[in-house]
């Protein structure tokens, strides 16, 4: 249904609409600079910094292998992006990503991770929705249905009304108070290309699996931000063992074995 959303949008503004395609083949409506939102991710994750408290030390060491191990397997023009990862000071195990390659590993889900390539499953779940530009999708979408088109002309500034929208959709939320979540297209997404990066990065794609089953243990708090939009965690498992097949075979073909450390 997607592509006929993009086509009438497209029809609409000729001039700023376009139809991209995701990492997986999906038709994306994508309105914004992809500039643009990166700058705002940018922005977003300094500020979320100053908000929140942060964890240096071995939990940032690990977060900030893993996030390199991962990067060191993307294409050279992906590997340009500003990627960085911190670890924040939070027991609800949750994680996010914002454009431009900012990543945020909470410590509470550093507690319910047993090993390396869980965390690699988080890590290459949240790259997962920057390479699919989720946060372009979702504000583009909301401009076009919403707001109507002009909130592109005012993004730019994080100013008015028309800003902080775009912040929400960036899934930040007006006060940095809330992570929004993405849908329920786009977590499935971002679980299919986490496992091939976690696999080409030589982290055992299983460790997804027993991750998602250590989330829904977990419950408490607000909801994670990748169950939140999934009725189903059943769905979610099944999704990733459809997968695995092809998952494994990267990994045994990865000819890489990081040491990351333990959590
Ligand atoms: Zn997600």
């Amino acid at each position: 249904m997607r592509w006929i959303h993009c086509l009438a949008v497209g029809t609409l503004s000729v001039a700023l609409a376009a139809c991209t395609t995701s990492p997986t083949g999906r038709s994306q409506l994508t309105l914004m600079s992809d500039d643009q939102l990166d700058q705002m991710g940018a922005q977003a994750f300094a500020q979320y910094q100053q908000d929140r408290t942060t964890v240096d030390g071995a939990p940032y060491r690990l977060a900030q292998c893993i996030t390199r191990e991962i990067v060191a397997t993307l294409p050279a023009e992906l590997q340009q992006e500003n990627w960085q990862v911190r670890v924040f000071e939070d027991d609800s195990a949750n994680a996010f990503a914002l454009p431009g390659g900012y990543v945020g590993v909470n410590t509470g889900l550093l507690e319910i991770t047993e090993n390396q390539d869980q965390l690699a499953a988080v890590i290459g779940h949240e790259i997962g929705h920057v390479l699919a530009h989720h946060a372009n999708e979702r504000a583009s979408t909301q401009s076009a249905t919403n707001l109507g088109l002009s909130v592109l002309s005012s993004a730019a500034g994080l100013e008015g009304a028309g800003g902080e929208q775009v912040m929400a959709a960036l899934g930040m939320g007006a006060q940095y108070g809330i992570l929004l979540p993405f849908s329920r297209s786009h977590e499935s997404e971002a679980d299919t290309i986490g496992l091939k990066l976690m696999a080409d990065a030589g982290f055992d794609p299983r460790a997804s699996v027993a991750l998602w089953q250590n989330m829904a243990n977990a419950g408490g708090g607000q909801p994670p931000e990748w169950m939140s939009t999934h009725p189903s965690h059943g769905n979610r498992i099944s999704g990733l063992e459809s997968g695995m097949d092809e998952a494994l075979q990267r990994y045994r073909q990865a000819g890489r074995a990081p040491n990351c450390g333990q959590p």
